[in-house]
């Protein structure tokens, strides 16, 4: 929609779940609305990420709208935890379902987001110099999003293929008979690594920090289980917003075994109902990990509070990974040393640890062979040269922040969000920016977002946006932005709330604080108080007239 045209009252940067989300509310809000979004198609993460093995860490009737109780009876989920085709199908049903398309132009990247001081309105620049205007601007470009490839010396020298997990084609990628490569073992190259396995004729996994993965739940759904829950969704609604996970923790009578492991938090993946380590003999510690696996570890509570209790679950972890893994080098290697249990974002596998003992799989430790270079032909570490026909990029994403900078964006009188961002990310509540008048952020850095079941997170955040707009226009009142004390508190409130914790301590090194990420500023960037002390401060804010904010 050229500028030309009638402005709409909002514009939105992003079609995944949130963009989404926010074209069906705010036009039930009786709201004009314009999406721009830079892939051929609506759901964002799962448009994306297409890696084989890809799929959600959150059980599906979970990670589901709830805004649409329609919605909620005539989807179906065929597993537990959906894999991303599932997911995707899930987005586009919604797409075509609520008519979302015609206020989407797809296949357009924005390259700058301007506020425009004389009219007080937004400005979108696409990559082709196409704009769009409006009074109200959202930003819905995930926190995931911006694939993060390091600077390899003689990378494009590599005459064989390169993929990203993050960036992955839509057709299908014929790896049979191929020698592949794979940088990364966090979740995505978790995920991949037993695919590719299956496929390639020989994998060569390139691992520099060992990981801590739990099997994950690979149940189909059952039709009993999945009827209990949309007899039930309104009660579950509650009790997701009850949760700090924003997960309902819903126990099937039916079956209750095909919903476990229970999420007790949506980053975790279990219940932390075990009560603490610490409190069992070392034999009894072993004797529960035999009868229930690994991922019993993550149910004691004092594992992400004692630092002792830490090093003990991680003791044990590492014995488990030389119970799963038949060369004991190989197991050494896969063993995580320098950190612990719960400093990063849980990983959940299916056949991690099985696949290194296949013969067509490689474990190339970079920690003691550092990559020196790719070349032509493959990758060279200081050990020699690997032979590749395709390398893939498992090396993750420039996290909360990443989207939202590569935006461009400008706020009043010229400031740009790079420069008060400069020590990290300044927000009140993950929603807005003293100084970026009108423009919002869903599932920004100071809110729970990706600790939380990222859908609960994202029709909250929106809901709040709308209800804000529409008081706006309803009370004549023309921007708004937050005081500078309201930014300052809820900073150090996001930093007190997050110190102490295993996320934050000095061994941990994870995109959560942008450790992954030469030179970005080291904070803590998602809000750890839980989704429902974080909601009732959102919903405080709207009750009290926005009294955090200025409003003009
Ligand atoms: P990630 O967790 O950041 O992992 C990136 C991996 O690449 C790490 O092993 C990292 O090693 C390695 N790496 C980065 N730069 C490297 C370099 N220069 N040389 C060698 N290795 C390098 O990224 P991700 O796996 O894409 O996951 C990101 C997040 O996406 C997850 O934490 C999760 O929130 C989300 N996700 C979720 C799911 C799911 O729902 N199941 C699946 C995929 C992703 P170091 O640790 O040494 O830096």
């Amino acid at each position: 929609m050229p500028a030309t045209r009638q402005m709409p009252d909002v514009i939105v940067v992003g079609a995944g779940f949130a963009g989404m989300y926010a074209i069906y509310r705010l036009r039930a809000a009786g709201l004009s609305v314009h999406v721009v979004e830079a892939g051929s198609d609506v759901g964002g993460t799962w448009y994306w990420n297409r890696y084989p093995g890809a799929r959600c860490d959150v059980p599906s009737l979970e990670y589901s709208f709830g805004f649409s109780p329609e919605l909620e009876q005539e989807w179906d989920w065929p597993e537990v935890f959906s894999a991303q085709p599932d997911i995707l199908r899930y987005a586009n049903h919604i797409a075509d379902r609520f008519d979302l398309r015609r206020d989407i132009t797809f296949n357009t990247r924005i390259r700058a987001v301007d506020y425009r001081d004389a009219t007080a309105t937004w400005r979108l620049t696409a990559e082709d110099g196409r704009t769009w205007e409006a009074p109200f601007c959202i930003m819905a470009t995930g926190c995931l999003s911006v694939p993060m490839k390091p600077e390899l010396p003689g990378a494009d020298t590599f005459r064989g293929r390169v993929l990203h997990t993050g960036a992955w084609p839509a057709e299908p990628v014929d790896l049979a008979g191929k020698r592949v490569g794979i940088i990364g073992t966090g979740s995505s190259g978790v995920q991949a690594i037993p695919e590719l396995a299956r496929e390639a004729a020989h994998l060569t996994v390139f691992q520099r920090t060992p990981v801590y993965t739990m099997p994950a739940n690979r149940k189909a759904m059952r039709d009993a289980v999945q009827q209990e829950f949309k007899d039930n969704y309104r009660q579950i609604r509650s009790l997701q917003q009850a949760n700090a996970g924003g997960v309902s923790n819903f126990r099937p009578t039916r079956s209750v075994n095909t919903h476990t492991p229970t999420t007790t938090t949506a980053t975790t993946g279990f219940r932390a109902g075990g009560g603490n380590l610490l409190d069992l003999t070392p034999e009894e510690r072993r004797a529960r990990i035999a009868r229930r696996g690994l991922g019993e570890l993550l149910t004691f509570r004092d594992v992400y509070t004692n630092p002792e209790a830490n090093d003990v679950a991680n003791a044990l972890y590492r014995e488990g990974v030389h119970h799963l893994v038949q060369d004991p080098e190989t197991a050494e290697r896969l063993c995580p040393k320098d950190y612990g249990i719960g400093c990063k974002r849980q990983v959940l596998d299916r056949d991690f640890y099985a696949t290194f003992n296949r013969d067509n799989v490689t474990l190339v430790n970079l920690r003691e062979t550092p990559i020196e270079s790719i070349t032509p032909s493959g990758l060279r570490t200081s050990a020699g040269d690997h032979e590749l026909d395709v390398l893939i990029y498992a090396t993750g994403f420039d996290a909360m922040t990443g989207a939202l900078l590569r935006a461009n964006i400008t706020g009043r009188d010229g400031t740009l969000l790079a420069d008060k961002w400069r020590y990290g990310p300044v927000t009140y509540l993950g929603l807005q920016m003293r100084g970026f008048p009108n423009l919002f952020t869903v599932t920004g850095p100071g809110s729970p977002s990706v600790l939380c079941n990222m859908l609960v997170a994202i029709e909250q955040h929106v809901n709040w946006i709308a209800d804000c707009i529409t008081w706006m226009q309803a009370t004549h009142h023309a921007t708004i932005e937050p005081l500078d004390a309201s930014e300052d508190d809820w900073i150090a409130h996001v930093n007190a709330v997050a110190e102490g914790t295993m996320y934050t301590a000095p061994s941990c090194n994870s995109w959560y604080l942008g450790a992954n990420i030469p030179g970005k500023p080291r904070i803590f960037m998602p809000y750890v108080g839980g989704y429902p002390r974080y909601k009732a401060r959102c919903d405080a804010e709207t009750a009290s007239n926005y009294a955090g904010f200025e409003v003009l």
